[in-house]
């Protein structure tokens, strides 16, 4: 009776994208507790952050880092 079940997919859904990919094809930004974790499917890159608009602006600014080599 934990609702903390739905907030441990993070971890396996990240690492099982980065296997899948290695490359930053995708961010996503999840809610976990009372912040959010914004993850990238690279695998080289996640953190925590307040809100979903910042991490959302990190993202950008990962694959932008990236992409520039
Ligand atoms: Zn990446």
């Amino acid at each position: 009776m934990s609702d903390s079940v739905l907030y441990d997919l993070p971890g396996e859904f990240v690492s099982s994208m980065a296997e899948a990919s290695g490359y930053c094809d995708t961010q996503a930004v999840l809610p976990k507790g009372d912040h959010y974790i914004a993850f990238c499917t690279c695998g080289r890159w996640d953190t925590t952050v307040p809100t979903r608009a910042e991490g959302l602006e990190l993202a950008r600014a990962h694959t932008a880092e990236t992409e520039r080599g």
